[in-house]
């Protein structure tokens, strides 16, 4: 079923970047002759996943839509895709992205554009914005995204579904293709709240392969968020940068809808400040592209996917090793990835290090110390995800900065490591979806769940 939705839906959707019609039969019959065998079976099995195509995978390819690594099959599994696997699920495809998950609308893939299943004239969001579309078109009840600076979020957002990005450590990152390996984090993407809390309770949890991955006990995440609501929480409400132009109505709508319904619910609701929130998108675009210049000096030519014809190596001025170079990385990366590597290159040269990448360093503190701050008066804290619905396809892409100014509501909780989840709130007048934001302190999933849950 899952197969023929994503036939149906990738002519006009285009959420896939591969479609592993075989292996996930093989997988479908396995469970299948488990189940006649009468073996216990996991508790995702026989569920249809698709998979970001940055996570690896060890029986179909991992191209991070770039043609950088076309044809590439990495010879492992990374763990979130393992432990999905061995909870029974089948995965069904690879997902379309922004080239190394750099943007906000999957439109610089190098595997064409991704049409938003609620109106194909319009992005998904980014960058896991095939994954987004996969569910919204019902060609899986899950999937699974990654979030740098907002990618899990903000094509929840536009899809209308529910996107979860956990805490810096929560998941491991052992198999996802690094672009700022101080922010990645993988999470799941699904129609709702107790879908979201199945996927993360497969994925998450200590991985000794991962020296970032947090070694604290997974809660129980499905029975611990039906326990309890959120009658007796104080939720802190984020309006900082809310009344700039360029922030749509229907943004402000849902998040006073989604104020009025905590408080029915028994929330308290309050005013919360992050004092420094204004220099959130600034720093990251300092602190990411820095740590994707380095991430990705590993795409030389020599080591994975694409190298440049012999040819134009001998008829390169260079020596030849320099134009192996050089010239596989001038034709397999897209420009806003050169973008990024000749930011990230700059800020880290002698001489700018302190003035960029050390300062940007100290305001990153500033903003956790924000967080800490704020969660000493509330429990959870509530703001919007986007400036706007999905916007036109073509709508920012000859404007890098409007399309950074998409991650203002969502780089906070990458550069504090907080988790935050993104929740269907409502529609705009022309009934596009749009998204409101819940952010917790770290490890509080849960409670992220549990509020999700009394609002969904
Ligand atoms: N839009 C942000 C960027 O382009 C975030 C991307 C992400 O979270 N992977 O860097």
């Amino acid at each position: 079923q899952s197969l023929a939705a994503i036939r149906a839906s990738q002519p006009t959707i285009n959420a896939f970047t591969h479609v592993a019609e075989e292996t996930a039969m093989q997988a479908a019959e396995a469970v299948d002759a488990d189940r006649k065998a009468g073996k216990t079976l996991g508790p995702l099995a026989g569920l249809p996943v698709a998979i970001k195509d940055v996570l690896c995978t060890s029986d179909m390819p991992t191209t991070c839509s770039s043609k950088m690594l076309e044809g590439f099959v990495p010879p492992y599994d990374a763990t979130v895709v393992a432990r999905l696997k061995s909870a029974g699920a089948i995965v069904v495809g690879k997902t379309n992205m922004d080239e190394f998950a750099m943007g906000a609308s999957t439109e610089t893939s190098a595997m064409g554009v991704t049409g938003n299943p609620w109106d194909t004239t319009k992005t998904p969001g980014g960058s896991s914005g095939g994954a987004a579309a996969a569910v919204a078109a019902g060609a899986v009840p899950l999937s699974l995204g990654t979030d740098t600076g907002g990618s899990i979020r903000q094509p929840a957002a536009f899809c209308g579904i529910t996107g979860l990005k956990p805490t810096y450590g929560r998941v491991s990152r052992y198999g996802l293709v690094a672009f700022a390996s101080s922010l990645d984090q993988a999470g799941p993407m699904g129609w709702s709240v107790d879908d979201v809390a199945i996927g993360l309770q497969a994925m998450a949890g200590y991985d000794p392969r991962d020296s970032t991955s947090v070694n604290a006990e997974v809660p129980d995440f499905t029975p611990a968020m039906a326990a309890e609501d959120v009658r007796g929480m104080r939720i802190g409400v984020l309006r900082e940068g809310l009344d700039q132009d360029g922030i749509s109505p229907a943004v402000r709508d849902a998040l006073a809808t989604a104020e009025s319904v905590f408080r029915e619910q028994g929330a308290e609701i309050v005013e919360v400040e992050l004092p420094h929130s204004k220099y959130w998108v600034p720093t990251y675009y300092v602190i990411a592209p820095c740590e994707a210049s380095s991430n990705l000096s590993r795409f030389d030519g020599a080591h994975y996917g694409y190298r440049v014809a012999d040819a134009e190596i001998a008829a390169a001025d260079s020596g030849p090793l320099e134009a192996m170079y050089s010239l596989s990385r001038a034709g397999g990366f897209g420009s806003e990835v050169k973008r990024r590597i000749m930011v990230g290159t700059y800020a880290l040269s002698e001489g700018y290090y302190d003035a960029y990448y050390n300062q940007a360093l100290k305001v990153r503190r500033l903003i956790r110390n924000d967080y800490d701050a704020a969660f000493q008066q509330v429990d959870l804290m509530l703001g919007p995800v986007t400036p706007s619905p999905a916007f036109a396809l073509n709508e920012k892409t000859d404007d890098p900065i409007a399309m950074y100014l998409c991650d203002l509501f969502t780089v906070g909780a990458n550069l504090a490591g907080v988790p935050a989840i993104s929740l269907p709130g409502g529609f705009d007048a022309v009934g596009l979806p749009v998204g409101v934001q819940l952010q917790a302190p770290v490890m509080e999933e849960t409670r992220l769940l549990r509020a999700g849950n009394v609002f969904q």
